[in-house]
């Protein structure tokens, strides 16, 4: 876990605060070099107003020149470290992000829109690009670069100092006045509209699909719009005030402006003889300076405060909780499952309640209920996508908690409902959970799963991409994925509805396919399509997140409880006449 008891910003970049440290060092070195150049004007100015020798004025031209190389070059090392700390930092924080993904629950994704995670990843580690490889060197260079001109003015004459700090003060002033508001106050909500914006677009792309079938199409552009137009109107609400404050300071702090006070300050004191020519000409150019400086040191405020919140959102995701992890592999000889007195509550809500239940190990059993009656939370448990709230799941006869993650996933294979086949070959796909497989292992799953003659029939045969070479059906999909979970010979299987996408044409195939892969393991299968569930071992009957009935379809069938009534429901819609 990370800590997060430091600034979010320290916190996130304290793996690169080394190298940053240098460039700001580095920056600050060649900030002062700007002293070398003021006074190398003033000696120029002071020896062609006194007809000096023309070397002394050469010499001086020549400090001016060791000044301003200095100043550029050195800064320009600065910032060449500050990239490379930063592409170092968006690096690390992205493999850590898409680690700690890796790592956490298969809940989590359910409950986690997606749209908020890829802001994280991208936007929000981007966001860091501008302060880790600009803000911090720049500012350093804005903020030291004045300091100096005005330090050097100070030395000059005193008058000449505080003319050139006036316009400033009186910028600062009207910024803090219109303003109103904290910057940063203001960056975390700009984020959390953001946020909800992206996950906004994210539903709408996926849903756009499923709305158009229907002809709601305008419905869910009308959503997304609805959605930008608020962010539009929240987003100039929340920084108008900042845009209107900066609007009004600016106009104080024109450089003829600034320079224009200087002028009249100095030249009531050449008039006294306090003040010589040269030195009001050296403070009119370091006072044109300032308004830059200020103008680029406010921006990198409000630069910082979004990297603020960027930083606070990469720490809160890296922060999220993982299901305890062991380390250490147990002797695990058997594939049965037992679940003992389970139950599991979501926000104060149970979805399971004392679930007493034993898979042995190589039967097939079918889990069946009413919609929002636990089915999914307990295949999740097995899987261990989340943990019990109390009672405890065993494979072989172990906790499931102390089981290493790596260890599980050696033993339990999981079906989903619509499995996605990600842009690599149909052959890698298929040996997805196993490493160095010979094609002819590939294609002998592949056949137990009715799909090699498909994929012998493509032009690119198993070299084919899936979603780039070709387009698969969703029964097709289904059998790819069953493929690959047979190669992976896990003892266990968990299957979450396999067939509910899959049209009756396609239904044969694939019952064969799921029978191939379940013979001999210990199989969990949700089913709403009871017909296929027939001859399970033993058919598990939930209700209300606890165990109604359990037994063989024949005895289910002579109980006349739900799963009978459900059963006639369901031959009633599956026959002719029920159609
Ligand atoms: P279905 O057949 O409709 O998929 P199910 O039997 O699989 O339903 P579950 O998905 O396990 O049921 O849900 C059981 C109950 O727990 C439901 O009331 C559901 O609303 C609730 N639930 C599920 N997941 C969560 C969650 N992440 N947070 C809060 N409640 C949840």
């Amino acid at each position: 876990m990370v800590k997060f008891n430091n600034h979010p910003l320290l916190t996130v970049a304290r793996p690169v605060l080394l190298p940053l440290l240098v460039a700001i060092v580095i920056q600050i070195v060649a900030s002062l070099m700007g002293w070398i150049g003021y006074q190398a004007l003033i000696d120029i100015t002071q020896g062609l107003a006194q007809h000096r020798a023309a070397q002394q004025v050469y010499q001086a031209l020549g400090w001016l020149a060791v000044g301003l190389a200095g100043q550029s070059g050195l800064g320009a090392v600065a910032l060449a470290i500050s990239h490379f700390a930063d592409a170092r930092l968006q690096r690390d924080l992205r493999l850590q992000l898409a680690d700690k993904l890796g790592r956490l629950p298969g809940q989590w994704f359910s409950e986690h829109p997606s749209g908020h995670t890829r802001q994280v990843i991208q936007e929000d580690v981007e966001a860091l690009h501008q302060l880790v490889a600009h803000n911090l060197v720049e500012g350093v260079a804005f903020i030291m670069t004045p300091l100096v001109g005005l330090s050097f003015c100070f030395t000059l004459n005193w008058r000449l100092g505080l003319a050139a700090c006036v316009p400033l003060a009186l910028y600062f002033a009207l910024f803090a006045v219109l303003s109103r508001g904290n910057m940063g106050a203001i960056m975390q909500q700009i984020s959390r509209h953001l946020a909800a914006i992206s996950g906004v677009i994210v539903d709408y792309v996926r849903g756009v699909a499923v709305l158009k079938v229907f002809g709601r199409a305008g419905e869910g552009y009308r959503r997304f719009s609805d959605a930008t137009r608020q962010f539009h109107h929240d987003f100039s609400h929340l920084v108008r005030p900042a845009m209107r404050a900066q609007s009004v300071a600016v106009m104080v702090i024109t450089p003829p402006a600034v320079a224009l006070v200087v002028v009249i300050i100095g030249m009531a004191g050449i008039a006294q003889g306090t003040i010589s020519a040269p030195a009001l000409l050296v403070a009119c150019l370091v006072a044109m300076l300032l308004p830059a400086a200020v103008m680029t040191v406010t921006q990198a405020g409000q630069l910082h405060s979004a990297a603020v919140v960027a930083a606070r959102q990469i720490l809160d995701l890296l922060n999220q909780a993982e299901l305890p992890a062991s380390r250490q592999p147990v002797n695990i000889t058997a594939s049965e499952i037992t679940l003992c007195d389970v139950s599991v509550i979501y926000g104060g809500r149970r979805a399971l309640n004392g679930i007493n239940l034993r898979l042995p190990a190589g039967s097939f059993t079918a889990l069946v209920g009413p919609s929002g009656a636990g089915k999914t939370t307990l295949a999740r448990l097995l899987a261990r996508q989340m943990d019990t709230t109390c009672g405890q799941v065993c494979i072989g006869g172990h906790d499931i908690r102390h089981i290493p993650f790596r260890q599980l996933y050696q033993l339990v294979g999981v079906l989903e409902q619509t499995p996605r086949l990600p842009a690599i070959s149909l052959a890698q796909n298929i040996a997805l959970g196993k490493e160095n497989v010979p094609l002819s292992a590939i294609r002998n799953a592949a056949k137990a799963a009715q799909i090699d003659e498909r994929i012998m029939a493509l032009p690119g045969g198993y070299n084919a991409i899936p979603g780039i070479d070709v387009q698969l059906s969703g029964g097709e999909i289904q059998r790819v994925a069953i493929a690959r979970l047979i190669l992976a010979d896990r003892p266990i299987v968990i299957m979450d509805e396999a067939t509910s996408a899959i049209d009756a044409g396609a239904q044969a195939l694939i019952c064969q396919a799921i029978a191939n892969l379940t013979h001999q393991r210990t199989t969990l299968a949700i089913a709403h399509r009871l017909e296929t569930i027939q001859h399970a071992d033993q058919i598990v009957v939930l209700d209300n997140g606890q165990i109604s009935e359990q037994g063989s379809h024949e005895q289910l069938l002579q109980q006349q409880r739900l799963y009978a009534r459900l059963w006639r429901q369901f031959s009633a819609s599956a026959s002719p006449e029920g159609v």
